[in-house]
């Protein structure tokens, strides 16, 4: 009670105390405190409180978990051949032919490899990376740092890897363009060093694996070597459960009204759900996976483009399935009212917005 005191936490014993204020209690009492890594619900992470619909299913996740896909996001300095990489992947790994084809974009997709799932963010550049991570929305669990073997370590190269660190994220590093003639490995691996980040050829413990997203040399190693990440990160989640997820990109569409993709995390996304996405209430009208076609449920780690929001959310919002219809409603309201009272601080109020307010 002293050190709650202390650090003037006015919390009774049932409440959720966040983890930095958390920390510093545990360090007065001689812990070593750290935050799990692995653990996607940002509720559990301490990040926000536990609704008591999600501490019962939490309490009921042991059993249910499963190992689910890892989902990489592809990150590094402009040209140095993000696009062309996912692109490439694309094109080995997704059998043409298939319903839809591969001409689908909605900001991630998966790929088979010897059978195991990978899923690829498509969106985010550092920005809707930093922002899901300023929502609390922890998105991915492997980072691809995509250096040019001719350009090396740049700017937005150390950017990506501090963003990796910051959300410790493990990183694999691709090292691209090893086609062009000018091409100098070593040159960039020193480079990596000198930043902190040591490769396993100089004993740490990152991952380099040289490639050619142009000629789609090392692709395959490259895929190899994220299965091999993710199961030592043994990525785990509960189908059996109400789903929550994260929007990856939404946009307004001519004929079909608000369109979202969800990246699902937990639980399993069924059609007719009754979903809450930060202020919006609505559910799940239609469901298409990432080559177009209709689906009837999401596991983790899947990405789906929905329908039915009233309106378009923003990227790096929450999506929650609620039990009922109701539930989804007064959620969005609360929600609403938050975004509305942060969004304008007291000190800030005019009279004259008052006024308004009053009539
Ligand atoms: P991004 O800005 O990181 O998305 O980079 P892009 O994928 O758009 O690639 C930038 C340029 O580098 C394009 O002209 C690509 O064709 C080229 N490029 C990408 N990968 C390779 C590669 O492996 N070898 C060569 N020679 N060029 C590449
Ligand atoms: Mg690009």
């Amino acid at each position: 009670r002293d050190l709650i005191n202390k650090h003037a936490i006015f919390a009774s014993i049932n409440q959720v105390v966040d983890y930095e204020k958390a920390s510093l209690v545990a360090t007065d009492l001689g812990f070593e405190p750290s935050l799990s890594t692995m653990t996607e619900n940002p509720a559990v992470r301490g990040e926000r409180p536990l609704s008591a619909n999600e501490a019962m299913m939490a309490s009921r996740d042991g059993e249910n978990m499963v190992t689910i896909p890892p989902v990489v996001t592809i990150m590094g300095h402009v040209d140095h051949g993000k696009t062309s990489l996912l692109d490439t992947i694309r094109k080995t790994k997704v059998a043409a032919g298939e319903a839809g084809g591969i001409t689908q974009h909605i900001g991630a997709y998966q790929v088979e490899v010897n059978g195991k799932k990978i899923t690829f963010l498509d969106t985010p550049g550092h920005e809707a990376f930093t922002a899901m991570r300023a929502r609390g929305a922890q998105v991915t669990h492997i980072a691809i740092i995509v250096v040019a073997a001719d350009d090396g370590v740049m700017p937005q190269t150390r950017e990506a890897i501090d963003h990796a660190r910051a959300a410790k994220v493990p990183i694999i590093i691709a090292l691209n363009k090893i086609d062009k003639a000018n091409a100098n490995p070593d040159r960039v691996k020193q480079q990596l060093a000198e930043i902190g980040v040591v490769i396993e050829e100089y004993g740490g413990d990152t991952v380099c694996v040289p490639i050619s997203a142009r000629r789609g040399e090392g692709i395959d190693e490259l895929l190899d070597y994220i299965l091999l990440v993710a199961e030592v990160q043994d990525i785990k989640a509960n189908p059996n459960r109400l789903a929550t997820g994260v929007i990856i990109e939404a946009r307004l569409e001519k004929n079909s009204g608000a369109t979202a993709t969800v990246l699902v995390q937990q639980g399993t996304l069924k059609m007719g759900d009754n979903i809450v996405v930060g202020p919006i209430a609505g559910k799940v009208r239609a469901m298409f996976n990432d080559r177009g076609k209709r689906i009837q449920k999401a596991a983790p780690s899947t990405p789906v483009s929905i329908l039915g929001l009233p309106e378009v959310p923003n990227a790096g919002d929450r999506l929650e399935v609620t039990p009922d219809e109701r539930t989804a409603k007064q959620q969005a309201e609360a929600e609403a009212e938050k975004r509305a009272t942060e969004a304008m601080p007291l000190g800030q109020v005019s009279l004259d917005t008052l006024y308004m307010q009053m009539q």
